[in-house]
């Protein structure tokens, strides 16, 4: 059995496509998994090209395994993922040490090109996008707990002016909607409550007419789920029945995470957004009306190029009218091969940017202390999933809307649906006191259905 050391990097999708790598080495059943990469036959890294700290550092973790592979020369190193995809001349001609290069679409090709390298000794590259691939035949070998992942779809046909994706991944696929209820039937037999169903642009999935709401459906009919999520959606895939759908089912979590990245119409409209600001406060009050306790969370972009000081103030306007519970904020970095990289210079200072970034941390920061300071008092369903990382006296769970609680150690195991009265709030973490007597579910959808 040789050793496999796996590091991934990035976004959600890619830790997803690790557990299908561990799959599909496993059924070869000449791998086995170690988290020691001293102690490695083949260490692969997993790669991300979304933003440039991303490169610089797996560059910087390519530097380090060059000293693993001074010291064993028969060690196998594999640059995967879409870093991989998106730079591979360069890395080609730059990093002689890495033995195998394989993009999003190769991974099934994974154990023939390992064993390639270790009959020949050649270098083996593989960057074939697939129309069809969606890995719906591969089962991933997850880490147990609470939460599974399910990509449904892989890839996006929306090219963003900003983003690699459409590059990296290809075209935006769908699986069938029967492999996805089936695995999700699995997941519950193996133990998980929730499962978060993944996609570049989500809400934009579709196979034989059915569409993304019907597959929310589906799933969250599987008997013994007690959570269904999703992300990331995109704004311009909303339609009513979608809505209709969250609205109605008490499984399918009202939190909805929905990018903005930019307030400013303009700036909209050279990333290739497809909705002007205006168009997304309609949706966000659409979305409102139909589920008044949704809690919506974002993506913005500071410093996409040419962002003036007055277009900057109209993301912040947007943020203080709709009032995300939460929000990720990222500097803009120019990614190569990208539409904003051929035709619009990335021409706002590294000042201006990162005075960009503080002023809306702070401005989200006071945001969400509001929101969870008016909760306080109230008494929400937790998803418990286990001792809390700071302080093992303690538990950790998520509410509806995926808020982080903390509470005190009681007779209850990760899994369980309990009820919480919320004491305390910062502005990324809740404070509650489970009230005993209210176990809402202890591994049994009956009681749950009862309460939702
Ligand atoms: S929707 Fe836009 S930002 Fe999201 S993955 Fe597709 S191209 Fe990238």
């Amino acid at each position: 059995m040789k050793k496999v050391y796996i590091e991934t990097y990035g976004c959600q999708m890619n830790e997803y496509d690790t557990e299908l790598i561990r799959s599909i080495l496993k059924a070869t059943h000449q791998y086995e998994f170690t988290n020691k990469e001293s102690e490695a036959d083949v260490v692969f890294l997993n790669t991300c090209a979304i933003r440039e700290n991303a490169h610089a550092k797996i560059y910087g973790r390519l530097g380090e395994i060059k000293h693993l592979r001074e010291k064993n020369k028969n060690v196998i190193v594999g640059l995967l993922g879409c870093m991989s995809q998106n730079l591979r001349g360069n890395l080609q001609r730059s990093e002689n040490m890495i033995d195998i290069f394989a993009g999003p679409d190769s991974y099934k090709r994974l154990p023939s090109m390992i064993d390639s390298v270790l009959n020949n000794g050649k270098k083996k590259y593989d960057f074939n996008l697939s129309e069809f691939e969606d890995y719906s035949d591969v089962y991933p070998e997850r880490v147990p707990g609470v939460n599974a992942w399910i990509a449904v779809m892989r890839g996006c046909d929306n090219f963003c002016t900003f983003c690699v994706v459409p590059y990296t991944r290809g075209r935006e696929r769908s699986r069938n909607p029967e492999s996805v209820v089936r695995e999700t039937e699995k997941l519950v037999s193996d133990g998980f409550k929730q499962v978060t169903l993944l996609g570049q642009n989500v809400n934009s999935f579709r196979h034989n007419g059915v569409d993304f709401a019907d597959l929310m459906q589906q799933v969250a009919d599987v008997d013994g789920i007690y959570r269904v999520r999703f992300t990331s959606p995109h704004p311009k895939d909303f339609p009513e029945k979608f809505l209709k759908v969250m609205a109605e089912n008490p499984k399918i979590c009202n939190h909805i995470h929905l990018p903005l990245q930019s307030g400013n119409s303009r700036i909209l409209e050279m990333m290739a957004r497809t909705y002007t600001q205006k168009e997304f406060l309609d949706l966000v009050d659409k979305i409102r009306e139909t589920i008044p306790d949704i809690a919506l969370t974002t993506d913005i972009i500071v410093g996409f190029a040419s962002e003036s000081d007055a277009d900057f103030e109209d993301t912040c306007q947007v943020m203080k009218e709709v009032e995300f519970d939460s929000a990720f904020i990222f500097k803009y970095s120019e990614r190569k091969n990208t539409i904003a990289y051929k035709k619009h210079p990335d021409d706002v200072s590294a000042e201006k940017k990162t005075e960009r970034i503080v002023r809306l941390n702070e401005l989200q920061k006071s945001i969400s202390f509001k929101k969870n300071k008016a909760i306080i008092g109230k008494r929400f369903e937790v998803l418990v999933e286990g001792p809390s990382k700071k302080n093992s006296a303690e538990w950790m769970g998520r509410i509806e809307a995926n808020k982080t609680v903390i509470f005190a150690n009681g007779a209850f195991s990760a899994g369980d649906l309990i009820e919480v009265e919320l004491y305390n709030a910062t502005a990324n973490t809740l404070f509650g006191e489970h009230r005993p007597n209210l176990i809402l579910a202890d591994n049994s959808t009956s009681v749950l259905s009862e309460v939702c």
